[in-house]
């Protein structure tokens, strides 16, 4: 952030007095700007055995599978942005939604929480984010192709919850992958 969004005149990337962290402030209106984490909200839409799924239309990770998630927007809960982006990406409607995993991801300032939720119907198609949307049983998810290790995290925890008929919250922080050279 070079300008100041308030002023338009040039910032600096310096600790305020009183703070303890790097912050843009504006050199004109002295405007602090806080960077804060994004939140991420998703769901994983069940029916029956299957768990639906979306093939990826944008980068990143474009082509890949993932459950319907985004970014939480401004004057909305958790779990109403959660059936927001599963019916943006999926145009699938869910209900019972019951929130089970959470992951801090430092590195990046992100926060991913995902709920389960039951589909309502079977009426879901393909939004705009997505190239093609799928049921999948246990057998037919493609794990080598899906887009992200929280994802894939997710998916595991609750087929291994669902063998035992229960499915308690989880909590995790994820570390940046390693770099394979
Ligand atoms: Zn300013």
């Amino acid at each position: 952030m070079n300008y100041c969004g308030r002023c338009g005149e040039r910032t600096q990337h310096i600790i305020p007095e009183g703070d303890t962290r790097m912050r843009f402030v504006c050199t004109q209106c002295q405007h602090i700007f806080y960077e804060n984490p994004r939140i991420i909200a998703g769901c994983l839409p069940c029916f029956e055995d299957q768990i639906l799924l979306c093939q990826r239309a944008i980068e990143p990770r474009k082509g890949k599978w993932t459950l319907p998630a985004g970014f939480l927007e401004n004057g909305e809960s958790i779990q109403d942005g959660a059936v927001r982006e599963t019916m943006e990406e999926a145009n699938a409607r869910v209900h019972s939604l019951e929130l089970y995993t959470l992951f801090s991801l430092p590195h990046i300032s992100q926060v991913y929480m995902f709920y389960r939720a039951q589909l309502t119907d079977l009426n879901f198609f393909a939004g705009d984010e997505s190239l093609a949307v799928k049921l999948c049983s246990e057998d037919e998810i493609p794990w080598d192709e899906l887009s992200f290790p929280v994802v894939t995290d997710t998916l595991k925890c609750y087929l291994a919850d669902r063998e035992k008929g229960t499915f308690p919250f989880r909590e995790r922080v994820v570390q940046p992958l390693a770099k394979s050279s």
